[in-house]
């Protein structure tokens, strides 16, 4: 099973779905995880050393719409593709949602849009219908995905990452009711193979 996780910026995946690219990457999945806006090549840097501790491979792509679907289409079928909210604030994640949309026409596959990025606004959450939970560890190692982002780390200082913590435990406690070291993810379910 393969699937491709589409951020527009290097840290996208890892703040909103870290959790669930490592869930996956466990369950013998191929995963990919590629940026659709070029950031330079400090924040490349980052995006490969970030992606290694999730188990993903990081391809960015960068040109016009139809260049990016062009590119990933070249590369084949996915069962699982996974994008930024077509409903987020930035314009850039909005086109990203666009791309993995355009994506999906050439064959049957599952398409999630993953929860709002981490600063981001408070008014474009996407309707989440899909929660992944995952571990301690799990969410110790996406913290430390999360810190592979230097210039991010640096940028929103010391209240970035336990933000982004305080997220997936949130979400964790009300999907599993009570456990105490549980967290999750959230996603919207845009369309779910036939
Ligand atoms: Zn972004």
């Amino acid at each position: 099973m393969r699937a491709l996780f589409m951020g527009a910026h290097p840290d996208d995946v890892e703040v909103s779905a870290g959790g669930t690219v490592q869930t996956l990457v466990e369950d013998g999945w191929e995963v990919w995880i590629t940026t659709t806006v070029y950031e330079g090549s400090k924040r490349l840097d980052e995006g490969l050393a970030a992606a290694e501790i999730l188990g993903a491979s990081y391809i960015p792509v960068s040109g016009t719409h139809e260049e990016i679907v062009g590119s990933w289409s070249d590369i084949g079928d996915f069962d699982l593709i996974v994008t930024t909210p077509i409903t987020d604030s930035h314009p850039a994640h909005r086109t990203t949602a666009k791309i993995g949309l355009a994506l999906t026409r050439r064959n049957d596959v599952d398409l999630w849009e993953m929860n709002h990025a981490i600063p981001g606004g408070i008014a474009n959450s996407p309707d989440l219908n899909h929660f992944v939970t995952f571990s301690f560890e799990q969410e110790t190692n996406k913290q430390r995905a999360l810190k592979a982002h230097k210039t991010q780390d640096t940028k929103y200082g010391d209240w970035w990452r336990p933000a982004i913590l305080a997220r997936d435990r949130y979400l964790g406690l009300m999907v599993e009711r009570g456990q105490i070291i549980a967290y999750a993810e959230g996603f919207r379910i845009v369309h779910s193979r036939s």
